[in-house]
């Protein structure tokens, strides 16, 4: 198939390429972010191959249907940014990566977690200086924490199965329980219990009108004094001037952010010859309790062959005209 590939850097194409050797497609890699300016760069080709913060609203979809491009292949797991109901009806057929390695996400939240409480990066930039004073790098242990896990598919089981070996309390929150969690002493409790009860509390639902801002000043309210909020979801998640007056107060004690609500504009570019205008987030990073990374907990060398695999998989079936088990419909967002 004839693919153009938006939001492209160095480290897809290596990955890509590596990978298509086996499956031949014909793949054009553009650096630009697919939004509604840049779709007739998709002119030609059958499939678009898009990212987290690519733009796949209706506008953008009908743009490429009117280009006869007739998939959309994305190389993530959240589909939150594409319009399904638009794609389905323009006949436009949507695939994903439902799972690379969950570990890959699950690992870095538990390092926010450990870089937060051992505050790490404070003593990473003290040490250059010659400062060996610990003044204001006490920690506390992991062991007999209670931890509380809002959504506790792939990634969330995951960091449960890490934060056990840790000796933590797990608590849970999903609609679904997953019963292998169960079966490991995993407590589910409704989300006032667990936000109330969590010393640490960590994100890894999907992003829906449901769990829109479910992190917001309400929220914090019910929280511990001093709680360490963790978000590898999506930004959208948390209400960030919420947080900011959270952490303020001294109400949240750490927060760790892998991701941001308007990180479209920031994430995956080299700003740092730039002025950044977006306040809120300025105002974040002035906060000594505070980690961001750029939306890398995805980041490993086994998820990236993974999730070229398994895209170039997927354009290869939907090619064939066979049933894509990686499909995302209406019908599936329903069920
Ligand atoms: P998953 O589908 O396996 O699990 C999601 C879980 O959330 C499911 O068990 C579901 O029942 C639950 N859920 C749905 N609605 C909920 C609600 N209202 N409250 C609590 N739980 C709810 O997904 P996953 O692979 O574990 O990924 C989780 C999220 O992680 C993705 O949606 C994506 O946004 C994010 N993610 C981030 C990165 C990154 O690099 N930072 C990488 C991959 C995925």
């Amino acid at each position: 198939m004839r693919v153009a590939m938006f939001s492209t850097k160095t480290y897809d194409k290596t990955f890509f390429e590596a990978k298509n050797e086996k499956f031949g497609h014909e793949i054009t890699y553009l650096e630009a972010r697919l939004t509604k300016d840049t779709t007739s760069l998709a002119e030609n080709n059958q499939a678009a191959c898009v990212f987290v913060n690519d733009i796949l609203d209706a506008d953008v979809l009908r743009n490429l249907s009117e280009k006869k491009v007739s998939l959309i292949a994305l190389r993530c797991a959240g589909f939150n940014n594409v319009d399904i109901k638009t794609a389905d009806e323009l006949g436009i057929k949507v695939v994903r990566v439902p799972a690379y390695s969950p570990h890959a996400v699950a690992e870095h939240t538990v390092g926010l977690m450990l870089a937060l409480n051992r505050k790490i990066h404070r003593a990473y930039a003290r040490v250059r200086e010659a400062n060996f004073s610990l003044e204001g790098l006490l920690g506390f242990d992991m062991r007999g924490k209670t931890v509380g896990i809002i959504g506790t598919g792939k990634i969330g089981q995951s960091v449960a199965e890490i934060l056990q070996g840790f000796g933590c309390k797990l608590l849970a929150h999903d609609p679904y329980p997953n019963e292998a969690l169960k079966e490991m002493g995993v407590e589910y409790v409704k989300l006032p219990e667990l936000f109330s009860s969590s010393d640490i509390i960590s994100l890894h639902c999907p992003l829906m009108p449901e769990t829109y801002h479910i992190i917001d000043d309400a929220a914090i309210r019910m929280m511990k004094k001093g709680v360490m909020l963790i978000n590898t979801s999506r930004g959208a998640l948390v209400d960030t001037p919420d947080v900011i007056e959270g952490l303020k107060d001294g109400k949240i004690g750490y927060l760790g952010l892998d991701v941001y609500e308007e990180e479209g504009d920031l994430f995956f570019e080299d700003l740092s010859e730039k002025v950044i205008q977006d306040d809120v987030f300025s105002r974040l990073l002035t906060f000594p309790n505070v980690i961001v990374t750029g939306h890398q907990a995805f980041f490993t060398v086994d998820a990236m062959k993974s999730i070229a695999e398994t895209t170039l998989s997927n354009i290869s079936t939907v090619e064939e005209g066979k049933p894509c088990v990686n499909e995302v419909t209406v019908d599936f967002i329903k069920s």
